[in-house]
């Protein structure tokens, strides 16, 4: 009698299962939105996949001056350090090659919460999307326009 094993839930807490979720990205297809790829980065941290996140940072950001090799071993051990338990995407606005994420990270150390929100930019480069630069938002606003209003 074949046993059933339940599909592994994607750590992008997505509730879809890992294999039909961030899984293809992982393995090299290119996400499709900046909200798909901002999920998959999120996955990558939980798995301690810091190939993949070093592969889909825009050139422009600053950890691409450094050596990849180091980089892609310090991302990869996050996860040693942190338990990446939950993603909250609040919004995401989409202009062209340009996009925004506003999303709240739930991440804890030790048992201590260092849960953060994050609006992130993202850019295309050669039609894939990539990891520009975020900005730490103090307290969470439920959409982009709302957080731009109260910066303003
Ligand atoms: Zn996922």
């Amino acid at each position: 009698m074949a046993k059933r094993v339940a599909a592994k839930a994607c750590p992008c807490t997505s509730g879809a299962a890992y294999a039909d979720c961030c899984a293809p990205f992982h393995r090299g297809a290119e996400a499709t939105t900046a909200d798909r790829l901002m999920r998959s980065r999120f996955a990558a941290f939980a798995l301690g996949d810091g190939a993949y996140l070093w592969r889909t940072l825009h050139p422009t950001h600053p950890l691409r001056s450094r050596p990849e090799a180091e980089v892609v071993r310090e991302l990869s051990r996050a996860k040693q350090t942190l338990r990446y338990q939950r993603l909250t995407v609040h919004d995401h606005d989409e202009d062209g090659d340009r996009a925004r994420v506003l999303f709240t990270a739930h991440v804890f150390e030790k048992g201590k919460d260092r849960s953060f929100t994050e609006l992130s930019e993202f850019a295309r480069v050669d039609g894939a999307w990539r990891y520009r630069e975020g900005l730490a938002v103090d307290a969470p606003a439920a959409t982009i326009v709302e957080l731009l209003e109260r910066l303003s």
